[in-house]
């Protein structure tokens, strides 16, 4: 038989790259703007037409391209940005993956104009699906010219998929508008169809605000400004008064990037708490700066999401900053100051005696126990780890096959030396031995293994287990639902309650009830079991920005969508703490899924370390 595998040929990679760069005009907006700020520019011009369809065009006075970078340029893996991998924990520039430009060219004509300071003439380049058709000398100013056209020409797929005119655009000015914000210091115009949008000139932080959002924005921002060891916040909260029907006046940048943090989000929500009418948001803008040591912004192709290191901690610096400022500017009654003892924790860190660890264990204690329905068994609760009764505990692992049948065959070789209660799935482990688990930096799980040692990550490990549960849910379509004492009135946009409207079957099938969705409302009346309250708004807003960020042809599934969705707002974060029986039974949730290995964006949820590896390191 002859062989079968092959090389993809490289204009088939780029398209393939593409489908997750590149989802509509907006992207490359995106990634052109920030070529233009990465290559030093100062003024910056966006001109565009048909809302990105026709053509996308960049123009830059920054420090251009030689004749050999310009061609160069195009190439997958092709970037000037990082050398080695261990600058990725160092980044100052805002891509580095050295995909944009190839796979915009695959997916389009691009015409590239270029020229370095020093430079008699530039260099002009024109592609057309990855197909160099032709590069020359020109006479062009300083700085860099980027003509996208006819955008998904080769894909007629992708191009039926665009939204219409109005919806892309509103993609795109979100796009200009997060750029500008960060970079007050450069002068930015838009052209949309030969009509002027913005005309921005350099100017600072306040006045950029005020120049975008208009000059009525002026008044209501009320300054934020705190610096702790782990991070500084400084920006812009927008007085209580001042709070709008949707969330077009909310950001977060995080080293001067755009990020999305439903969960941060969430603690900005609670320092307004009572200051705000109902279905009204709160208007931000806010910069972290935090070492880059501390945040993983390689997590999605489009980098809006970044993963911090301790993201509750972050919760509490953000919640006490802004309350700070709320009560310093007399915005709120006299803010509950007594509670200044939560809002000191960041900053005293540092002093903190350490309270020896309490081991409270009950042996007769098993989760995994049939029969016994009388007893009290703890559970994952989504955030907080509260207790439930048993049933509903149950009802997250019913099915899933877990006793010892093989089906956790690659961890063949991982026996628990832990309690009894694991034994069904670890057959061969029937040690008792006493506390198996620690907890490193409120962020890992350590456990020993017969060969090792076994390290989790609990915000990862925690998605597994939840992602499983209502995956599960979802297809075999038993809800388990608690019913709010009062029902929750929350407003989106006609887009984003578009989205809901979408996945509400789903959404039903985990344990929510809506009773009215109308064009900017809904009512919950319901939620899943273990879900409170006050996480209904993180996991709506998390679920509206997945789907829109997810690749529109990639194998789309919208309960797949809507189960990692949940799985990561619920999940567990890091910088929580957790006691000895949650440890265990995170261990033990963990490792009677499916598929223990991975989370449900197929990132490891833990690593091992054999004791033949430390023996080596000790030679
Ligand atoms: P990345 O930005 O991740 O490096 P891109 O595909 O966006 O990858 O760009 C590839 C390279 O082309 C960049 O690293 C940079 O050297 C060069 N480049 C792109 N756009 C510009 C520009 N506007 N001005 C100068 N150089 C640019
Ligand atoms: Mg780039």
């Amino acid at each position: 038989m002859t062989d079968i595998i092959q090389l993809l040929p490289d204009h088939v990679a780029n398209q393939i790259a593409a489908g997750e760069v590149v989802q509509r005009p907006a992207s490359v907006v995106k990634e052109l703007l920030e070529n233009a700020i990465d290559a030093e520019a100062t003024e910056i011009k966006l001109i565009i037409k048909d809302a990105g369809k026709t053509l996308v065009r960049v123009i830059d006075n920054g420090k251009g391209m030689s004749v050999t970078d310009a061609r160069l340029s195009f190439e997958r893996h092709a970037t000037s940005k990082i050398k080695s991998a261990e600058d990725l924990f160092q980044l100052h520039t805002k891509g580095f993956r050295g995909e944009a430009l190839a796979s915009i060219a695959s997916i389009a004509h691009v015409e590239l104009k270029t020229k370095r300071p020093n430079d008699d003439l530039g260099t002009t380049i024109e592609i057309e699906g990855s197909v160099v058709k032709s590069q020359e000398a020109t006479v062009t100013p300083t700085g860099t010219s980027v003509a996208v056209k006819n955008l998904f020409f080769n894909i007629p797929a992708r191009r039926n998929f665009l939204k219409s005119n109005n919806v892309e655009i509103r993609h795109i000015t979100d796009e200009f508008h997060r750029v500008a914000l960060t970079h007050p210091n450069i002068a930015f115009a838009f052209y949309h169809n030969g009509n002027e949008l913005f005309n921005l000139h350099t100017e600072n932080y306040r006045q950029r605000i005020v120049h975008i959002f208009g000059n009525k924005t002026n008044e209501k921002l009320v300054p934020v400004e705190e610096e702790t060891e782990v991070l500084k916040v400084s920006g812009f909260i927008g007085k209580p008064e001042f709070s709008k029907k949707t969330r077009s006046e909310q950001f977060f940048f995080v080293n001067n990037r755009y990020i999305k943090s439903p969960y941060l989000n969430h603690a900005i929500s609670a320092a307004y708490e009572g200051l705000l009418k109902d279905g009204y948001h709160a208007s931000y803008f806010l910069n972290f700066t935090v070492d880059p040591k501390t945040i993983d912004i390689n997590i999605h192709p489009t980098k809006t999401e970044i993963k911090f290191d301790d993201e509750h901690t972050l919760y509490a610096i953000l919640r006490s900053s802004v309350k700070h400022s709320l009560g310093q500017f007399n915005i709120a009654p006299v803010l509950d100051f007594e509670q200044q003892s939560s809002f000191n924790t960041p900053y005293s860190y540092k002093d903190k005696t350490v309270a020896p660890p309490k081991i409270e264990v009950d042996r007769s204690f098993n989760p995994f126990e049939d029969g016994d329905q009388t007893k009290e068994k703890s559970t994952y609760n989504a955030v907080n780890f509260k207790k439930e009764p048993a049933a509903s505990w149950e009802s997250l692992y019913v099915g899933l096959e877990s006793k010892g049948n093989g089906k956790i065959t690659d961890f063949s070789e991982l026996t628990f030396e832990s309690e009894a209660k694991t034994d069904f799935i670890f057959k061969s482990s029937t040690i008792e031995t006493n506390k198996t688990t620690f907890q490193l930096q409120q962020k890992y799980i350590v456990s020993t293994i017969k060969s090792g040692m076994l390290i989790i990550d609990q915000n990862r490990a925690h998605q597994r287990i939840l992602y499983e549960g209502f995956l599960k849910h979802i297809t075999v379509k038993e809800a388990t639902s608690q019913q709010l004492l009062f029902p929750l009135e929350l407003s989106f946009t006609p887009n984003e309650i578009h989205i809901i409207k979408d996945v509400k079957t789903n959404l039903e099938h985990t344990g929510f009830v809506f009773s009215e969705i109308s064009e900017e409302r809904l009512t919950v009346t319901g939620v899943p079991v273990g879900v409170s309250d006050s996480e209904v708004s993180i996991i709506l807003e998390q679920l509206i920005s997945d789907v829109e960020n997810d690749v529109p042809d990639a194998s789309f599934s919208a309960a797949d969508v809507l189960a990692k969705s949940m799985a990561k707002s619920l999940a567990i974060k890091n910088g929580q703490t957790l006691n000895t029986e949650e440890q265990e039974h995170m261990v033990d949730s963990l490792f009677a899924c499916k598929e223990p290995n991975v989370s449900p964006t197929n990132r490891p949820t833990f690593i091992t370390m054999k004791v033949d590896d430390i023996e080596k390191k000790f030679m």
